[in-house]
């Protein structure tokens, strides 16, 4: 893996050399990345779709071409099926709104997990408000993994759950959920699934097809492309029937005062100029990570989570959350020290350089079974290396003495 691609990696904070740990948060960007977004905006920019002239077309070109490489990297059928967001968040809100327009009715329910992001969350909250649905969670168990007996259960008691909204990868535990399991599950009940890879897509391959997933979101950002564009992938026989999200231009097909018909798969979902530039700005990413190889990723990143759970672990008062030994978890550790509040711990770290995050990482109800207040969480990528692993635990050792 190369740091040199990754500029930002060689500045320092407060004197010190920057060890950024915190890419669940969001990744750092290779200059390739950066370097598209320019030469997009320094040699190619126009309006995309409706142009006839010479820099529209090269920018429409651009832009569905990035869908087909967002197609291939996920295994999806035809691009017709990505529709291009914001992010994850919008993802899940484009497909609550639609989906919950479609396919669900007073009475019905959601079925989501414990361990879920609040972005997989309130805006399943919002539609119950929206149509008088119920939100029902699948429990997890003391070592943070998704408590399959009792999901299974729920879906053998119910006849109500219209939808089953389960993350890829735990933000917070870096649990790597059953998820061909989960989805086969709701399937034998004929309930869709949606599957949030916010975590996953970074670390390692993802086949829609192979999964079988009804609906899978991502973030580029995540994914060291840019921050504001995001995928939406669903299965074209539930889109078809799915109301469009936001009216606007593009996801038309004839307007007048009276009636309006809406556009095709996929451009049905994406009202207005899209962000044409960050499209190709993630495709370049997805190319970045792909001639490195997700595989190389995953080893990599598998390497370097085992060794600073061995680490961590050497570590007094140390208390990790979930990664059981025979559940090898994704590169997200969540720990606390007995005695130190995490944003202590958090704050500390970073006058030494070290980026984590703290607090309760957009995952409150999961935090509250866990029983505490927050975390620190640091979390790895392509680029991170044992030495940042061993700057992290020297750093925690030197705090502790503090106290
Ligand atoms: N889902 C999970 C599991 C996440 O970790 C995150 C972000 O941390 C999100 C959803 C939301 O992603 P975004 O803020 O990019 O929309």
């Amino acid at each position: 893996m190369n740091r040199d691609d990754f500029p930002i990696l060689s500045r320092t904070v407060y004197d010190r050399p920057l060890v950024y740990l915190d890419n669940a948060a969001t990744t750092q960007k290779p200059r390739c990345v950066v370097e598209a977004m320019m030469e997009e905006y320094y040699n190619v920019n126009a309006n995309v779709h409706r142009g006839v002239h010479f820099l529209s077309q090269k920018a429409t070109d651009l832009h569905e071409q990035a869908r087909e490489t967002v197609r291939d990297f996920i295994n999806a059928r035809t691009s017709s099926e990505i529709i291009f967001t914001r992010g994850t968040t919008e993802s899940i809100n484009l497909l609550a709104y639609s989906f919950g327009e479609a396919f669900m009715q007073e009475g019905d329910e959601v079925l989501i997990s414990e361990m879920e992001h609040h972005s997989n969350i309130v805006p399943w909250q919002i539609l119950s408000e929206r149509k008088g649905l119920k939100i029902k969670v699948i429990p997890i168990t003391d070592d943070g993994q998704i408590d399959i007996s009792t999901y299974r259960s729920i879906l053998e008691q119910s006849t109500k759950i219209r939808l089953v909204c389960v993350t890829h990868v735990s933000n917070v535990l870096g649990t790597v959920n059953p998820i061909k399991e989960i989805i086969s599950m709701a399937h034998e009940q004929g309930i869709p699934v949606l599957v949030d890879g916010a975590q996953s897509t970074p670390h390692f391959k993802v086949d829609v097809q192979e999964l079988d997933c009804d609906f899978f979101a991502f973030s580029g950002h995540k994914i060291y492309g840019p921050t504001g564009v995001g995928v939406l992938y669903g299965k074209e026989k539930y889109l078809e029937q799915m109301p469009p999200y936001q009216g606007g231009g593009e996801m038309i097909q004839k307007v007048s005062f009276e009636k309006t018909t809406f556009n095709q798969l996929p451009y049905k979902f994406e009202a207005g100029t899209p962000d044409y530039v960050g499209t190709h700005a993630l495709a370049t990413a997805i190319n970045y990570v792909c001639n490195i190889g997700m595989d190389q990723i995953l080893k990599h990143e598998q390497e370097l989570t085992a060794y600073a759970l061995q680490q961590l672990r050497t570590i007094d008062n140390m208390q990790i959350y979930g990664h059981p030994e025979n559940h090898p978890g994704d590169a997200v550790i969540s720990f606390n020290i007995k005695g130190i509040h995490h944003l202590d711990l958090g704050t500390l770290l970073d006058r030494l350089g070290i980026a984590v995050r703290t607090g309760h990482h957009c995952a409150e109800p999961l935090i509250h079974r866990l029983g505490i207040e927050g975390t620190v969480r640091a979390s790895f990528a392509l680029y991170n290396t044992k030495e940042e692993v061993d700057a992290l635990v020297q750093g925690i050792q030197r705090v502790v003495k503090m106290f």
